[in-house]
């Protein structure tokens, strides 16, 4: 019987005993890969953006202050500081090219389904003329991919010096701006800059609660994985002072049976270079709970205490269990999700905050959607359709009154009034087809920018391209075991869920 069938006072007292409540459709938990969670008996977390959901407006608006401020110092123009970004401008998953000062959005086969320059939309002509051809393995140094939500404002500050570069070259040293690659550079420096010496984090720590969202559900969350028997731990790249200032404002106090945010992790590696740490074989340097060291660096690790650097095989030594016994949940696809699949053997978790947004649109635009995509179908319906006619057009053609006489023992006018009445009724199907055609496209792009609007003005959605899944979407759908956009919506599951994925279908599985 279905969980919402039952009736309600049934369900609260159910719930009371500890069943979980059904999730609200955003916070569902999607399944690429069959996964049993009873199977698995340490759960690692990543910490920014996965136990830590940061406010992206915010933290992109320091982000840009304190590079602006660096580039400034780097003889960029005070004008800069004028510069307002919009943070819709930069997803995940865009890609840039640094040569021509572009940005753009690429579908799971590589092709360029959209692109700007600077803010500016490149028309369909402008984007086949530079990347039609375009395959990114070759020129591998000329592009960047943003795949994390850390490089969202550098990315929108590219964006915006791309088009003061065009419209006032006048404000750098003899009018002469430096080149788009070397602009991208300048922002890439001045943000890992940023990001070093303290100017974002010290913030952050000062004021926690202006940048990262506290989710109440979280330390719930934790701690049903611990009731369940499972062992926690945390790998993050974060220094041991930042994850201490960030985890105690997510965990600390937040339930008597712990005494700090330490108490939730049976290991806990900060500092620790990911996704270096999945190969290489560094120590690990034990560090006391204010951060200090402690000892000289060592190879083993044990359970309980907090290190700093190290790799992942020395702590999967401690862990003393198989490989596929431990999922590790993180939400940065190259760093935390592909080395630690293949040279680790965990399985995956990714957190997907966009999915929050992508589902709740899905949801409010549900008719749309539908009609789009049957309107895509029909499209293809008719293009196969015109295809034929014309095929049948041209053989039409090449037949002769002459053939038509000798073959069929027709008059000269019989044979022409059949040929040309036959002619002229393909050419009207034809011509009715094209209409009809043209007609189901216009609605179609009407439709799909309506769409598009609402999941992100200059880039749609960020799972799909064109009807298709984006880039983005397909990293999402390869790499990872199971996705969500939170951590904490684990709470709506039992701790012994079977995630089970649809299964896959090829084109000719569907013959009829
Ligand atoms: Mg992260």
């Amino acid at each position: 019987m279905p969980y919402a069938e039952l009736p309600k006072p049934i369900r609260s007292l159910l719930v009371a005993g500890g069943l979980e409540p059904e999730a609200p459709p955003e916070r569902r938990i999607f399944t690429n890969r069959d996964l049993n969670l009873d199977r698995i008996s340490i759960v690692g977390f990543d910490m920014d953006y996965t136990l830590a959901i940061y406010r992206q407006e915010a933290i992109t608006e320091v982000s840009l202050r304190s590079a602006v401020d660096k580039l400034i110092g780097r003889g960029h123009p005070e004008q800069l500081r004028a510069v307002e970004a919009d943070p819709r401008f930069a997803i995940r998953g865009l890609m840039v090219d640094k040569r021509l000062g572009n940005v753009m959005k690429m579908d799971r086969h590589g092709y360029v389904g959209r692109a700007y320059h600077g803010r500016r939309r490149l028309s369909s002509e402008e984007r086949k003329a530079i990347y039609r051809f375009q395959r990114l393995g070759q020129e591998r140094e000329r592009f960047a991919e943003v795949d994390t939500l850390f490089e969202l404002p550098e990315v929108a500050l590219f964006a915006e010096l791309v088009e003061l570069i065009d419209s006032r070259p006048e404000l750098w040293p003899g009018g002469k701006p430096p080149g788009y690659a070397e602009i991208w550079q300048d922002v890439r420096e001045c943000i890992d800059e940023a990001h070093r010496d303290g100017s974002i984090k010290d913030l952050v720590r000062k004021d926690p609660g202006a940048y990262i969202e506290r989710d109440p559900d979280l330390p719930e969350t934790l701690h049903k994985f611990r009731s369940a028997g499972k062992k926690l731990f945390l790998l993050t790249n974060s220094f041991f002072p930042y994850t201490d200032a960030v985890l105690r404002y997510l965990l600390g106090k937040s339930s008597p049976s712990y005494a700090d945010w330490l108490a939730y992790f049976d290991w806990v590696v900060v500092g620790s270079g990911k996704p270096g740490f999945f190969g290489d074989e560094r120590p690990f340097q034990e560090l006391d709970r204010k951060g200090a060291m402690v000892g000289a660096p060592r190879l083993e690790v044990q359970r309980g205490k907090i290190y700093q650097g190290g790799n992942q095989l020395g702590l999967q030594a401690s862990f003393g269990v198989h490989p596929d016994e431990v999922l590790y949940v993180g939400d940065h696809i190259y760093g935390d999700i592909v080395r630690s699949k293949k040279s680790s053997g965990w399985r995956t978790a990714l957190i997907v905050q966009e999915l929050q947004q992508e589902l709740a649109v899905r949801r409010a635009r549900e008719i749309t959607l539908d009609e789009i995509e049957a309107l895509y179908t029909l499209r293809a319906r008719i293009a196969a359709q015109v295809s034929a006619e014309r095929h049948l057009a041209r053989a039409l053609g090449r037949v002769t009154v002459e053939e038509l006489m000798a073959r069929e023992g027709l008059d000269e006018a019989a044979a022409t009034r059949l040929l040309e009445t036959t002619r002229a009724s393909v050419r009207r199907q034809v011509e009715r087809l094209r209409a009809y055609e043209e007609e189901t496209r216009e609605i179609l792009d009407r439709r799909g920018l309506e769409v598009d609007e609402t999941f992100n003005p200059y880039w749609g959605s960020s799972f799909s391209e064109r009807h298709d899944t984006s880039r983005f979407g397909s990293q999402v759908e390869y790499y990872a075991c199971i996705y969500t956009s939170r951590v904490s919506n684990f709470r709506y599951v039992s701790p012994s869920k079977y995630f089970i994925s649809p299964h896959g279908s090829m084109p000719h599985w569907h013959v009829g």
